[in-house]
C-alpha cells in the first residue's frame, strides 16, 4: 500500500533480556499517592482513580537528553512507577490483573506545571501541561515474570545528586491491579499499552543542566538531563 504521508515510526523501550516492546498508548493516573494529593490541595480519600493521556512518541528512552519544552517557565517532575501490559482485557477483574502486567519500568511524568494550573482553573483539558514531546522519560522495562508483582519498595527521584521525592509503592492509594481493573472498564487495554502510575509527593521545578535519576526498588534506574 501507498501512504499518503510517511508511515510514523512506532515507539519502542527496551526489555531487559528480551525484544524491544512497542508502544501503543500511555495512560497516567492522577493523584494516586496521598501526600502527592495533598500537596496539590486535594483530600486523598479514595475518589475514584482518574486518568489522562500522553501520545505514545512522548517516550524519551533513559540517557538520552531532553530538550526543555517550549510555552513554559514551570517544569516539573513526576517520578513513577510504569506498568507495562502485555496482553488485551475489558472489565479486567482485580484478582486477574497481574496476569495482564507483561513488565515494570521507572519513568518520569514531566509536567508543564503553570499550562496545567491554568488549564484545572479554566476547566479546560491537561493535555498541553501533560502530553508534550518528550515528556514521558522511561527507563527499560523488566518482565514481571523476572521481577514478580511489585507492590512494595522504594522509589525516589534526585536532581543534582539531592533527594527531591521519596516514597514507597505500597502507598499507592490504588494498587496496580486495581488500577489496570478500573482502567479496563473504560477502555480496553491493549499489548503495548503503558500506565504511569502516579507519583509520591515533592514533584518541583527542574532548570536546564539539571540531571535527573529516578529509581524503584528491583528495576534499572533513569536517568535523564534537561538540555
Ligand atoms: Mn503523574
Amino acid at each position: 500500500m501507498e501512504f499518503a504521508v510517511p508511515l510514523p515510526q512506532i515507539p519502542t523501550v527496551p526489555v531487559i533480556g528480551g525484544a524491544a516492546f512497542p508502544v501503543r498508548r500511555i495512560f497516567c493516573v492522577g493523584r494516586n499517592y496521598a501526600a502527592h494529593a495533598r500537596e496539590m490541595g486535594h483530600d486523598p480519600d479514595r475518589e475514584p482513580p482518574f486518568f489522562f493521556t500522553k501520545p505514545a512518541d512522548a517516550i524519551l528512552l533513559t540517557g538520552n537528553p531532553m530538550p526543555y519544552p517550549p510555552k513554559t517557565a514551570d517544569l516539573h517532575h513526576e517520578i513513577e512507577l510504569v506498568v507495562a501490559i502485555g496482553t488485551e482485557g475489558a472489565d479486567i477483574p482485580v484478582e486477574a490483573a497481574q496476569s495482564h502486567v507483561y513488565g515494570y519500568a521507572v519513568g518520569l511524568d514531566m509536567t508543564r506545571r503553570d499550562l496545567q494550573g491554568e488549564a484545572k482553573k479554566l476547566g479546560r483539558p491537561w493535555d498541553m501541561g501533560k502530553g508534550f514531546d518528550f515528556s514521558a522519560p522511561i527507563a527499560p522495562i523488566h518482565r514481571a515474570s523476572e521481577t514478580g508483582p511489585i507492590d512494595r519498595g522504594a522509589i525516589w527521584l534526585d536532581v543534582g545528586g539531592k533527594r527531591r521525592q521519596t516514597g514507597d509503592i505500597s502507598d499507592l492509594i490504588w494498587s496496580v491491579p486495581e488500577t489496570i481493573a478500573y482502567l479496563s472498564g473504560l477502555v480496553t487495554l491493549m499489548p503495548g499499552d503503558l500506565i504511569y502510575s502516579g507519583t509520591p509527593d515533592g514533584v518541583a521545578a527542574v532548570v536546564r543542566g539539571d540531571t535527573l535519576h529516578g529509581h524503584v526498588d528491583g528495576l534499572t534506574d533513569l536517568e535523564v538531563t534537561i538540555r
